[in-house]
């Protein structure tokens, strides 16, 4: 799922808000690792990524780092 982002505020308001849903993911993860899905789409997390601790599948992270 992507969606376009609307207005800057908007933006910054999203990135807060999924912030803190990042951080209530990582309270109720006592291991330390990852969701089971990404947090943005719900796609499986492959292994190695929940190892390290993120949140968002491969294509989400391309997504959000990209300018
Ligand atoms: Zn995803």
């Amino acid at each position: 799922m992507s969606e376009e982002r609307m207005l800057e505020g908007e933006t910054a308001n999203y990135e807060a808000l999924r912030d803190n849903a990042i951080n209530l993911i990582r309270s109720q993860v006592p291991t330390g690792k990852g969701p089971a899905h990404c947090i943005e789409c719900g796609d499986d997390m492959p292994k190695e990524r929940r190892d390290h601790g993120f949140v968002l599948c491969v294509d989400c992270k391309t997504l959000e780092e990209r300018p």
